[in-house]
């Protein structure tokens, strides 16, 4: 069968895709409505709805299901109206339940939106406690997508299966995502719930007859862990797509060789700049150092260092706050730029990665700001202070948090609270009441970000 899109909840073949699409994206014009979220899992009528919204020229959001419900009700509540599939989230009242959207078909013929307005927003953590949407137009995605064709390793090997693993909220998945819908290759995609058990991972990868997988190093690194992860599994993975994290050298030289041939592309960009902008194609003589992040003669926007060696991203690919706060975005027109806050060198033609000039750090891929996690610790009753620290091993991060409380609120209590405020991934490992911990001289919780070698 000609499925296009593969997933635990079923399969979409391109008519399917066409039809449900078309009636979503009907369905969200009769309502004249402009925002959409898209409470995502990654079932095919997620997919279906992502394409609808497209075609509808409808800003959406795609939105984790699992975040906390005062998170999630914050993103939500900037939506016109919220999709769902209540076969994936169940029945969610006041929300448009897509398995109904389809049933009634309508056809729908997109009409040309103007390209500057955004096409997908998407959440991620900012220092403020409340996540930060970044709007990103359907000329940042096209100025994405024909950088991404023309990776030499793409371009050579023009793919036709796809395998996804970042989840659709998080901007990695553009880089499958809009490869399989630019190009009608077959996207199949590992949910969060396979991710539990790596047999069942591995039976995705082994149905999935990828030629182009588009992973975290953090994930690669879980796969490796098992022995069965290799080229028996996926015989025609040609090439793996890194991007959200440092590559190590040790993680490419084993890839290489469990899948002799494979080709490896290391690529680098914030969310506010479409995914990625730089790549670097990894070959085995390089994993004696680091690893470059970025070839400068073929960027998606233009790149320069500032004195202190700050990336600033300027072109196409820059993208913009939703909120209207300027961030790290400077001028207008062709002089738009983002500052990304990453510190890098240029050697012999290629890009490195030197770290952040602020606090900002990566877990699993996910961006995480400390200040976003303090910010929602305050709004738990009885904590007066707090401070979360970074610890730093090699290129791998962890949190701890101290918190001073009016004496009514254990470790614990606090722990469940936040639980309830922050995505699991963001939790520190580690919290600590202030009575067990030093305060500085004027009373203050002392920050105590760390770098163990
Ligand atoms: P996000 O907006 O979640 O995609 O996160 C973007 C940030 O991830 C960048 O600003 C970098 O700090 C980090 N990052 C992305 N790609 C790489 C890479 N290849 N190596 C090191 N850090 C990376």
């Amino acid at each position: 069968m000609n499925e296009i899109y593969k997933s635990s909840s079923g399969t979409l073949t391109a008519a399917e895709l066409e039809s449900y699409s078309g009636s979503i994206a009907a369905f969200i014009k009769e309502k004249r409505m402009n925002t959409a979220a898209i409470i995502c899992g990654k079932s095919p009528l997620v997919f279906a709805a992502i394409r609808g919204c497209l075609m509808a020229g409808v800003c959406y959001s795609p939105v984790d299901e699992a975040l906390p419900e005062q998170r999630l009700q914050s993103i939500l509540s900037n939506a016109d109206i919220v999709l769902y599939d209540s076969m994936e989230a169940g029945t969610r009242a006041g929300y448009s339940d897509l398995r109904e959207i389809i049933q009634n078909r309508r056809s729908f013929i997109p009409s040309v939106e103007d390209p500057s307005l955004p096409v997908y927003r998407i959440y991620t953590s900012g220092t403020t406690g409340a996540p930060k949407g970044i709007g990103v137009s359907l000329r940042n995605v096209g100025n994405f997508l024909r950088w991404f064709c023309g990776i030499p390793a793409i371009a050579e090997i023009k793919p036709r299966s796809v395998l996804n693993q970042a989840m659709f909220s998080f901007d990695l998945s553009v880089a499958d995502m809009y490869y399989s819908l630019y190009t009608g290759a077959r996207l199949t995609v590992i949910e969060r719930g396979l991710m539990s058990d790596l047999g069942g991972v591995f039976r995705r990868m082994r149905d999935s007859g990828a030629e182009l997988a588009v992973f975290t190093p953090g994930f690669a690194e879980l796969c490796l862990c098992d022995s069965s992860f290799c080229a028996e599994l996926m015989p025609k993975l040609r090439v793996i797509f890194f991007c959200g994290e440092v590559l190590k050298p040790m993680t490419a030289a084993k890839l290489f060789k469990r899948f002799p041939g494979l080709r490896i592309i290391n690529a680098y960009g914030p969310t506010e700049a479409c995914c990625a902008v730089t790549a670097a194609e990894i070959t085995p003589d390089m994993t004696e150092g680091e690893l470059p992040i970025g070839d400068m003669s073929h960027t998606a926007g233009e790149i320069s260092l500032t004195e202190n060696g700050e990336i600033v991203i300027y072109g196409e690919s820059v993208a913009g706050y939703t909120d209207g706060l300027p961030g790290g975005f400077c001028g207008g027109g062709s002089d738009r730029c983002f500052y990304t806050g990453d510190l890098g060198y240029i050697k012999d033609g290629k890009l490195f990665f030197r770290g952040r000039i602020d606090r900002q750090i990566k877990i699993m891929g996910f961006r995480i700001e400390p200040a976003d996690i303090e910010n929602n610790l305050l709004k738990i009753d009885g904590v007066i202070q707090a401070e979360v620290s970074v610890t730093r091993r090699g290129s791998r991060h962890s949190l701890s948090a101290a918190v001073r409380t009016d004496g009514n609120i254990t470790a614990e209590e606090i722990r469940a609270a936040l639980l309830e405020l922050i995505p699991a991934y963001m939790m520190p490992g580690k919290i600590v009441v202030a009575d067990e911990i030093p305060l500085s001289p004027n009373g203050k919780l002392m920050r105590s970000d760390r770098t163990d070698e």
